[in-house]
């Protein structure tokens, strides 16, 4: 590059020696003037095609139309020089010539636009700054070069003349605009060409002046500058070649944004100084120029002060959002618990939270990798901003963890919003895009409520701990539950069941087509704990919460075969071949034949009367009397509407009726002990939901593995 700039500068130093030398021989003056004068116009045309095939995106568009600017250059140029050797006078004016200076002027215009890169200029107000310069710099263009050459007189030598100031002042005015308003990373050749085309803009008003004083020769001095204009465009495409420039990243820069106030009042200075010294007052044009400046200021000054209250807006609305999710984050669900524990002291409201921590998560990171886990975080949280109230606040809490403030909202109200949230979860298993098989999510929720009332304040801070807790007893209990945080603890361990979970899944969807409550996994876990009680093996009651959890697995094949017109009703429908399918498929398609004698005995009595082989004592299996006991109890909970923590006692008497008869004596005494001291819950109700397709088993393969309760 420097070399190309040493050969420029070579030549136009060897360009002015021959102006000079051949001052003194019209021939030679005239060759050196009209046929030399085109080399470095020839050159320059050439390296703009070399330019165009090295440059790519904006700068390559720009140099393929510099091909045809610079060619419409050369095209003039060579008119003029054939006019001058065969017409005494000259060229005419106007002329073939003048038509292709002006067309090469047109095209080179839009060339600087694009290779400088409009785009800079895109936010409202960079465009707005680049016209105030733009406005103040042709303002100055007009005062020095353009009003100058205003013709007396419209005709077509008169407009042509007018012409050149104009797009020249254009030119220069665009370039000082882009680089002045606070765009950075123009490409350079850009610049080069654009400085080119100001020394042009210069060059064309010391011509315009010596045609009028009828000083221009072909030997004027006046040709080096539009030598040098030449020079530097062959160096511009060199740059742009071999830099192979194309678009790079662009930016304003703000600290320049008082430039265009700068260049407005020096416009304004400019032209009242030379009105004031030229003809004695201020003309029209300075005056409407100021005007416009100064509107343009105005609209700016409100442009930017919108755009600041943007940027505030924007920047708060990112400190207080959950990126990934779109949620409010943790920080300002930190900030809107205090706002409402204020104000439901004021109201005397109560104030609940839910707290919400998805299952084994981990497994479907591990599973899947981070980028799925990221998708079905999102997931979730489009799920459960569906059904939450406008007046609820739905935040992230952190990783896999979500939180909602209920406003208002008493225990009862927020158990149930938390069971619709676990039932959303888990009731359609997640599709992420690109993945066949859906990822099966459940959630343990925990609840906590601060009714007021006469205290007088609400401790936040026990608010949130306590929604901690029940989650945590959620997680304790199994998983896959809301636990309010008045409820007792659990009295057992979880039962850990070892289940593939398409075996669960598929137990789930037997009980929401019998009825509307959760029932295989509530007995699952009650007959956990009455096995507990009754001071069973570990393996033995790990077995029979297994069983428990799929005891009715056997009603698939009744259900598959059920009219329309026969819908499951409320009441578990009377299928005495269920037990002995079950079985069949715990064998056949589970692979565990130590479940299958305890599902096949599971409607057995005491006193053998039950069905389906109509054992009898304990000839049924211990974990089988257990199950059947949970069993009756769900029934009986399922025939009776009423809420958790209501009493039961009539269900009670009729359960404690059977003793002896239907159910073994230490077993029932073993159940209603548990049941009297508080330590079962209720099943879950079940709200209505679409068919799901069968989960992928996220944790099949590592619950297969997975011997001692967590
Ligand atoms: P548990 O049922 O006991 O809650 O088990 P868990 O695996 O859900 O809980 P644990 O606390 O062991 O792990 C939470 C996981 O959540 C670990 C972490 O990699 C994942 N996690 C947290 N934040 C993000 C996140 O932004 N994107 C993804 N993909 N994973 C996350
Ligand atoms: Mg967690
Ligand atoms: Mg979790």
């Amino acid at each position: 590059m420097v070399g190309v700039a040493l050969v420029g500068a070579a030549w136009v130093t060897l360009y002015a020696i021959l102006l000079q030398t051949t001052r003194n021989s019209p021939e030679a003056s005239r060759f050196v003037g009209e046929v030399v004068y085109l080399v470095p116009i020839i050159v320059a045309t050439a390296l703009a095609v070399y330019a165009a095939r090295h440059t790519r995106q904006r700068v390559g568009t720009a140099w393929r139309l510099l091909i045809v600017s610079n060619s419409l250059w050369l095209i003039g140029e060579s008119t003029w020089a054939v006019f001058s050797y065969t017409s005494p006078d000259g060229a005419p004016v106007p002329s073939f010539a003048d038509a292709a200076y002006l067309l090469s002027y047109a095209v080179a215009l839009p060339a600087i636009v694009i290779g400088l890169g409009l785009g800079v200029l895109g936010r409202t107000q960079g465009l707005l700054d680049a016209l105030l310069v733009a406005a103040g710099a042709a303002a100055i263009g007009w005062q020095t070069l353009i009003s100058p050459l205003v013709p007396s007189a419209w005709n077509a030598p008169a407009l042509v003349t007018f012409l050149y100031p104009v797009f020249s002042v254009s030119i220069v005015s665009i370039l000082v605009a882009v680089l002045l308003s606070g765009s950075r990373h123009v490409p350079r050749s850009m610049i080069i060409v654009g400085t080119a085309f100001g020394l042009s803009a210069v060059t064309d008003g010391a011509y315009a002046y010596l045609t009028a004083i009828d000083r221009y020769q072909s030997s004027s001095w006046v040709n080096l500058g539009w030598q040098i204009e030449a020079v530097l465009l062959c160096v511009a495409a060199v740059v742009a070649a071999r830099r192979a420039e194309s678009d790079q990243p662009r930016a304003l820069d703000p600290d320049l944004a008082f430039l265009p106030a700068v260049v407005a009042v020096l416009a304004v200075g400019g032209l009242a100084v030379a009105d004031l010294v030229l003809v004695g007052r201020l003309s029209l044009v300075t005056l409407a120029v100021t005007m416009l400046l100064l509107l343009g200021l105005l609209v700016r000054q409100v442009v930017a002060t919108r755009d600041r209250a943007r940027l505030t807006q924007g920047l708060r609305t990112a400190a207080i959002t959950d990126q990934l999710t779109g949620l409010y984050n943790r920080r300002f669900f930190k900030e809107m618990v205090d706002v409402e524990a204020e104000r439901a002291v004021r109201h005397r409201l109560p104030l609940s939270l839910v707290l919400l921590d998805l299952d084994h998560f981990k497994d479907i990171n591990d599973t899947y990798g981070h980028s799925v886990g990221d998708a079905v975080l999102t997931d979730v949280a489009q799920r459960l901003r569906r059904e939450v109230r406008g007046s609820d606040l739905l935040c992230r809490y952190g990783g896999e963890e979500f939180v909602c403030l209920l406003p208002g909202t008493p225990a009862p109200a927020a158990y149930e919003l938390a069971e619709r949230l676990r039932q959303t979860l888990r009731g359609t298993p997640v599709t992420v895009a690109g993945m066949v098989d859906p990822v099966l999510l459940t959630a343990s929720l925990g609840v906590a409520t601060d009714e007021v009332g006469e205290r007088g304040r609400v401790d936040t801070d026990a608010l949130i701990n306590e929604a901690d807790q029940a989650v945590y007893r959620a997680k304790a209990l199994g998983r896959d539950r809301v636990v309010g945080s008045g409820q007792p603890a659990p009295t057992a361990a979880d039962p850990v069941t070892d289940l593939p979970p398409a075996l669960v899944w598929m137990a789930d969807r037997i009980d929401r087509a019998l009825g509307d409550r959760e029932c295989a996994a509530a007995v699952s876990r009650w007959a956990f704990r009455t096995a507990s009680r009754l001071g069973l093996d570990e393996e033995a009651q790990r077995r029979t919460a297994a069983a428990a959890r799929v005891h009715d697995i056997g009603r698939i094949t009744g259900l598959a075969t059920r009219q329309p017109d026969q819908p499951g009703g409320k009441v578990r429908a009377y299928d005495p071949d269920h037990p002995a399918q079950g079985a069949r498929l715990l064998v056949e398609l589970a692979a565990r034949p130590d479940l299958a004698p305890l599902v096949a005995a599971h409607h057995e009595r005491h006193d053998g009367t039950g069905y389906p082989y109509g054992l009898a004592g304990t000839d049924i299996p211990v974990e089988a009397r257990i199950i059947a006991v949970c069993d009756a109890w769900a029934e009986l909970c399922a025939a009776d509407p009423q809420l958790p923590g209501v009493s039961r006692r009539p269900c009670r008497d009729e359960l404690v009726r059977g003793r002896g008869t239907r159910f073994e004596p230490t077993v029932l005494d073993a159940f209603v002990a548990l049941l009297d001291d508080g330590a079962l819950d209720d099943p879950a109700r079940l709200p209505e939901h679409p068919a799901a397709p069968p989960p992928t088993p996220v944790r099949a393969a590592r619950d297969e593995q997975r011997t001692v309760p967590r």
